[in-house]
């Protein structure tokens, strides 16, 4: 086993054991917490639970790949009301405090960046079902006539482009490793790469993925999916005893790749390559070529509900720019400021960022028009 495969998967379970410890001590939820403020550069600012949770995430470590995929597991999280309640107030729904959220978007361009499975598409055990509505479409691609929009999902770029079937977007695929723009008068199949960091480890993750099917392909239920730069493992389906050998052999195939690390989703392994680019690095990319790069005028729009979503909820966090919404009904550690508890409230928030728009073009023209 390479050092740095397990040095993910241990600090994820020190995160979420950090959270556990977290839950069992009221005090680190502290009542007296200010109402969450919204600086003029729309960076929340509400960190006090965030840093008390880091502190613990240093020393504590759980045992191996295994126990962190079943820390992960939502199905083991029954948080009581009171710590419902601290999360909601230190990330409090994007929904409920849209206006503020607009008014930090005053002067600025907002450009809108989303994860797919859990964001737009529901999490189903299938990853190969994972539809999104029509009416989902219909909001995303009503975003995309306002603001730049990218999605930006660990999926091959091609079949995330194939659940969306919108060309005016920008598709960042295998955790950003691959992205493409809108194609010229956004004609089907015609978009442009512009960066594909990853394209030395081609032969690499195809030889990985064999040697992983073959070696899965005998416990039921785990599924072993290409997403052209990365891999993903799916253990959605399988059954929790038989975690402890599903991790085990998905060691002893990358233990012999060190270029490779496995790092882990919701239900899912992913198995990418060691160099940094990430989610984050795709955010900052995409921002660079949409001319952002060290602007202020851009107010980026994140939503997302998976660990991955974390690299680029620190970005905004460094840039002290923009707006992190996690998609998740439970307590999470995480960098978002805000949240929303299900794909359904992501359209919600999508649809009325487009009136909210259309209405502020409405009376711009208005004001024009009694000037003139
Ligand atoms: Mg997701």
């Amino acid at each position: 086993m390479t050092n740095q495969s397990m040095v993910i998967s241990d600090t994820q379970s020190g995160l979420a054991m950090a959270m556990a410890v977290a839950r069992s001590d009221p005090a680190l939820f502290s009542s007296a917490v200010p109402k969450p403020l919204i600086s003029p550069n729309g960076y929340f600012s509400g960190k006090k639970v965030l840093i008390k949770l880091e502190s613990f995430g240093n020393g504590a470590r759980i045992n191996g790949l295994l126990d962190s995929m079943r820390a992960s597991s939502p199905t083991r999280r029954s948080p009581d009301s009171e710590d419902q309640n601290s999360w909601t107030l230190h990330h409090p729904s994007a929904l409920s405090m849209f206006e503020e959220i607009m008014k930090a978007s005053e002067g600025k361009q907002i450009a809108v960046f989303l994860d797919y499975d859990g964001t737009l598409s529901p999490i189903v055990d299938d990853p190969d079902r994972a539809f999104m509505t029509n009416e989902m479409r219909d909001a995303v691609k009503d975003v995309a006539k306002y603001f730049p929009t990218a999605i930006v999902s660990g999926r091959c770029r091609t079949k995330v482009y194939n659940f969306v079937k919108l060309s005016e977007l920008y598709y960042a695929g295998s955790h950003g490793m691959d992205i493409k723009g809108p194609a010229k008068g956004h004609r089907k199949g015609n978009q442009t790469v512009l960066c594909q960091p990853a394209r030395e480890f081609l032969p690499m993750i195809d030889e990985v993925y064999k040697a992983l099917t073959e070696k899965v392909k005998y416990i039921p239920g785990a599924l072993v999916e290409n997403n052209k730069f990365c891999l993903s493992v799916h253990y959605r389906c399988v059954e929790e005893k038989r975690w402890g050998e599903l991790a085990d052999e998905v060691k002893s195939v990358i233990k012999d790749y060190q270029q490779l690390r496995l790092s882990q989703g919701r239900k899912v392994l992913e198995i990418r390559p060691t160099i940094k680019w990430d989610k984050g690095d795709a955010l900052e990319f995409l921002l660079e070529s949409l001319g952002f790069a060290e602007s202020s005028n851009v107010l980026p729009v994140y939503i997302g509900d998976d660990r991955t979503d974390e690299d680029a909820f620190k970005v905004l966090r460094k840039r002290e720019q923009g707006i992190g919404i996690l998609v998740s009904k439970v307590p999470k550690e995480t960098s978002a400021s805000y949240t929303l508890q299900e794909p359904l409230e992501v359209m919600q928030f999508l649809k009325r960022l487009v009136e909210w728009k259309k209405m502020s073009l409405s009376l711009l023209r208005h004001l024009e028009s009694c000037r003139g």
